[in-house]
């Protein structure tokens, strides 16, 4: 396989010939990249602290170890609800401390990331932000982790070379997240690459996720892709979970119900013992 990730003579620091072991590291009592494969649950938006908390509660019982709501949203339209902003970290933030699980969530713009720092425990670099570099380079000058998601028709390399932009600033607790990409398929919203995740795996020591809810925007396949991405190797599974999705203000038709979820975490278990992990 031709070596992508060479620059003259040496290697770059997301690739695996600069550090043969896998990345790990603990957030909050979570370690990310071991034997563990973490599962991150909760609504596409922080819509209210009721419908959080009742989210996390839910998915915490089924086995979730980190909380995820979006409070600064990348709508496709400017009309769309956009999130909660600062008062959505608030939410975020008190129900993850009362529930004893990690946040995470997305900093859009560089001069929120202070104020997205406060209140998150590892802060999420969104698809349409994964080529913004002076955002990422504020990132790398933090101490915090971060999910880089793959661009919306975002090749390897450049996810990598996004991902070294982080770590040349000394953040090195960078995730790589699968989010699916554009292609010519329309009966999903994205096309989800699962042969990125094997590969990235070779070619980098970097903790890798599976977004399977914007990676399909099919509900009923967020299970099995689940299943797939833990056999493809991820670390790491972020899913989009609501109490009612009808009436969620954002990514319902692929948001799974808490009984949902429920269903999906005994349907991975199983995969994940096969593949020498366990999901609780
Ligand atoms: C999200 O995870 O809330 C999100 C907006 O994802 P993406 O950036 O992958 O579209
Ligand atoms: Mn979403």
């Amino acid at each position: 396989m031709k070596n992508l990730l060479v620059k003259e003579g040496n290697d770059l620091l997301v690739s695996r010939m600069q550090q043969t072991e896998n990345t790990q590291f603990e957030v909050k009592g979570c370690v990310i990249g071991g034997e563990k494969t973490i599962v991150i649950a909760g609504p596409c938006a922080i819509e209210s602290e009721d419908i959080l908390k009742e989210t996390a509660f839910k998915v915490r019982a089924s086995g979730a170890s980190m909380l995820r709501g979006g409070a600064y949203k990348p709508r496709t339209s400017p009309y769309s609800f956009q999130g909660h902003g600062e008062e959505g970290l608030k939410i975020l933030a008190r129900v993850g401390q009362d529930m004893n699980m990690p946040v995470v969530t997305e900093v859009m713009d560089s001069e929120d990331i202070g104020l997205v720092a406060e209140y998150s425990d590892i802060l999420q670099v969104g698809a349409r932000n994964m080529y913004n570099y002076s955002l990422l380079k504020k990132l790398g000058r933090l101490d915090i982790p971060v999910v880089l998601k793959r661009g919306l028709s975002a090749t390897i390399e450049e996810w990598l070379l996004a991902a070294e932009y982080i770590m040349a600033g000394g953040n090195c607790r960078v995730v790589l997240c699968e989010r699916g990409i554009r292609s010519s398929e329309t009966w999903t919203r994205n096309t989800i690459d699962l042969s990125a995740v094997a590969l990235v795996k070779e070619l980098s020591h970097l903790p890798v996720m599976v977004d399977p809810s914007h990676g399909t925007g099919v509900r009923s396949l967020v299970t099995p892709m689940s299943k797939a991405a833990i056999a493809a190797g991820a670390d790491v599974l972020m899913i989009e979970v609501h109490p009612n999705p009808e009436k969620a203000l954002s990514d319902g038709p692929q948001s799974l119900t808490p009984r949902g979820f429920s269903q999906l975490m005994r349907e991975i278990e199983p995969i994940a013992r096969a593949c020498g992990r366990r999901v609780k």
